[in-house]
């Protein structure tokens, strides 16, 4: 069984677990998830066991997953009976059944927030909390932060988190009737995702998707590193009579992963990709490359056509491996 979201109880608030990997990695929040304590998302359930009653995590800390990330049951969790998170699957199931369903990511959310979801760590003994019990605070409001904002349920079908769609993209590839039924909103965008998610080769259909490809080189330069796709967007230079293939390349500043959050991760997450011989992918999405003209390298003097853009936002950019796209 696995969840979409758990009861993280130090936040007070449901988690999905791609905002427990971005907490993981966001190194301006003390957070790890191995020490943290997750429970049921079903309020009911969750009352009815005390706090041992925990579920765990899959793939929480691993910065490049290739597995669906989940939270799931330890063999030890209970629920009560007619909790939604009630395996409909019994023990004795074999293994291979199990690994399928873990696979994929059957919660797509239905929006993309653009503004960062803010986790705030409830105190840990609100009773001995000083600064709580001197502060002077309307008396129909729980100090133990159990009435009004509980367990908050911060709308659980949108998140914050770019890897979360992408993963619901990734890991339902092969079914497109399903890719072109769930929506995916952005900004003031909704499409499928099937559409949403747009090949790079075809970034000139339209302005402001989600651009992925195949990633056939990535750079190492002192201020930047400089990602190339494979494949080449065929376009028509104004001069020219017929349509040319130009390659497309995304830039990374080197000063705007300094200032990063989640610098660290990011960084491993992209010497890895410079190491691996495995097929990798990038997604984006904030940035649509344009048609510019460069200067050679080999002769400055003449100049040539590639279709580049400077990524501006790291939250939405992502290099991973995607063995599912390979087919198609
Ligand atoms: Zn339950």
């Amino acid at each position: 069984m696995k969840f979409d979201t758990a009861y993280c109880l130090s936040l007070d608030a449901k988690l999905s677990i791609y905002d427990v990997r971005d907490l993981n990695f966001d190194e301006t929040m003390a957070f790890d998830s191995a020490k943290e304590r997750f429970q049921c998302p079903n309020d009911a359930c969750r009352a009815a066991f005390d706090e041992g009653n925990r579920l765990t995590t899959f793939n929480a800390k691993n910065i490049n997953y290739i597995r669906t990330p989940h939270f799931k049951n330890q063999p030890t969790t209970q629920h009560i009976e007619g909790c939604p998170y009630v395996s409909p699957k019994t023990p004795g199931l074999d293994a291979q059944s199990v690994e399928a369903d873990d696979d994929r990511e059957e919660h797509f959310p239905s929006e993309l927030l653009l503004t960062r979801r803010q986790y705030v760590r409830k105190p840990s003994d609100p009773s001995k909390d000083v600064e709580a019990a001197t502060r002077p605070t309307s008396p129909t409001l729980s100090s133990h932060g159990d009435n009004a904002h509980s367990a908050q349920d911060s709308t659980p079908d949108k998140t914050s988190v770019f890897a979360h769609p992408v993963e619901c993209f990734v890991s339902n590839f092969a079914d497109k009737d399903l890719l072109k039924r769930k929506p995916l909103k952005i900004g003031e965008h909704t499409a499928p995702y099937a559409s949403f998610f747009k090949k790079i080769e075809y970034l000139q259909d339209n302005k402001g998707l989600i651009y992925w490809g195949k990633i056939k080189e990535i750079k190492d330069y002192t201020l930047s590193f400089r990602i190339d796709f494979e494949a080449k967007v065929w376009s028509k230079h104004p001069d020219e009579a017929k349509k040319k293939p130009y390659s497309v390349t995304v830039y990374l500043s080197k000063k705007l992963i300094d200032n990063y959050r989640k610098r660290k991760a990011f960084l491993a997450e992209i010497k890895h990709a410079i190491d691996s011989d495995a097929p990798l992918y990038c997604f984006f999405y904030g940035v649509t490359p344009e048609l510019k003209q460069v200067p050679s390298k080999k002769n400055p003097e003449e100049t040539f056509g590639v279709f580049s853009a400077n990524i501006e936002n790291l939250d939405h950019f992502i290099i991973r491996e995607a063995p599912g796209l390979a087919e198609g």
